[in-house]
């Protein structure tokens, strides 16, 4: 199959482009390269440079390309700045994703596998949360990711257009072997934040809020290894193309969440030596526990992550970040 994997130069596109390689498939990459690193695509896969919100250049790259089917992952991704910067995370998010849907419809509607997020959720009491679970986004992220969402389903009823959206739990890891892996701008996640703290860039890791009603009062989230999200993806494509489905929509997890202490801990044992730790106040819009049910893509897709062992998890994260202490192009 030949596919465009627009975001491919991101932290999960870059992984996936692996995974879709390693399956024999032919893989071109389109990618503006605000959040995307180019070191980040591997040699041989053609980097086409633009931008969604440049209509006529996705037009012309799937005009050249002729893809089989399309991955869509780029977006903007913090929850804090899209509530500061709406119309920057509307505009991007929801105008990029109507320029590449009206660009799909006009030149050929190719399958579509679309990066949605458990943020559409919201606040649930849902343990695990299917995908039926309500949808009520609190952020203007998760927002532009249902408005998303609700275009391609209007896209496939009209159009016709086939999809797979796959909702990511909280993404993490990198690829064993230490080539690419997270290297986002701003960092707000644990994981690649404890590791960041164990190589002595930041002081102590903050815990965000100890008196949840969990376990040990930290909040739990569903950790999924990014090589796992990366074989979704595959799983997803090579579904739509075989024509055993023409819509669906997943949630990508374990299905078994860990808190932020079991985190910390985890990277502790794996670093060697114990993190400064201290007791910070809630984040704002933080709920409890998120933790996905994945049955539905287990059985429909045959998902069955690898990194199940938090430790395990981590210590990709660990291999990447000691490898590449600045992320990419710093060595
Ligand atoms: N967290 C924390 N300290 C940090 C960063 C995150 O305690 O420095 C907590 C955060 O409050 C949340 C969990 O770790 O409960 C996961 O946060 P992250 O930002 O990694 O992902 P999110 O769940 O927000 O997508």
């Amino acid at each position: 199959m030949k596919l465009l994997v627009v975001g491919g130069a991101g932290y999960i596109g870059s992984h996936t482009v692996r995974q879709l390689r390693g399956a024999g498939h032919e893989v071109a990459v389109f990618d503006n390269l605000v959040s995307g690193h180019a070191e980040a695509v591997p040699g041989g896969v053609e980097l086409i440079r633009g931008d969604l919100l440049d209509a006529a250049s996705i037009r012309a790259a799937l005009e050249a390309q002729q893809p089989d089917a399309v991955i869509h992952f780029a977006a903007l991704i913090e929850v804090g700045e899209s509530m500061r910067e709406p119309e920057k995370y509307y505009r991007n998010n929801v105008v990029g994703s109507l320029n590449l849907l009206a660009a799909l419809k006009d030149t050929r509607p190719v399958p579509l596998v679309f990066s949605s997020t458990a943020a559409v959720y919201g606040t649930t009491d849902a343990v695990p949360i299917p995908e039926d679970a309500p949808l009520r986004p609190e952020s203007v992220y998760g927002e532009s990711k249902l408005m998303t969402e609700n275009m391609i389903r209007a896209f496939h009823a009209a159009h016709g257009l086939p999809y797979v959206i796959l909702r990511y739990f909280n993404v993490c890891g990198a690829a064993p072997g230490g080539e690419i892996g997270e290297a986002h701008k701003s960092k707000t996640h644990l994981i690649e934040l404890a590791c960041l703290t164990a190589l002595g860039q930041r002081e102590k890791m903050m815990i965000f809020g100890d008196d949840y009603p969990t376990p040990d009062g930290t909040c739990i989230r569903d950790y999924v290894h990014v090589q796992d999200l990366a074989d979704a993806h595959v799983l997803a494509v090579e579904a739509l193309h075989a024509g055993r489905t023409q819509a669906a929509t997943y949630n990508v997890g374990l299905g078994r969440g860990f808190s932020v202490r079991e985190v910390l801990g985890a990277v502790d044992e794996v670093v060697g030596t114990p993190l400064r730790r201290e007791l910070a106040p809630r984040r704002a819009g933080d709920p409890p526990r998120l933790v996905a049910d994945p049955s539905r893509i287990q059985a429909e897709l045959g998902f069955s992550p690898r990194f199940t062992d938090l430790r395990e998890i981590v210590q990709t994260a660990w291999d990447w970040h000691r490898g590449h202490p600045h992320g990419f192009g710093e060595g």
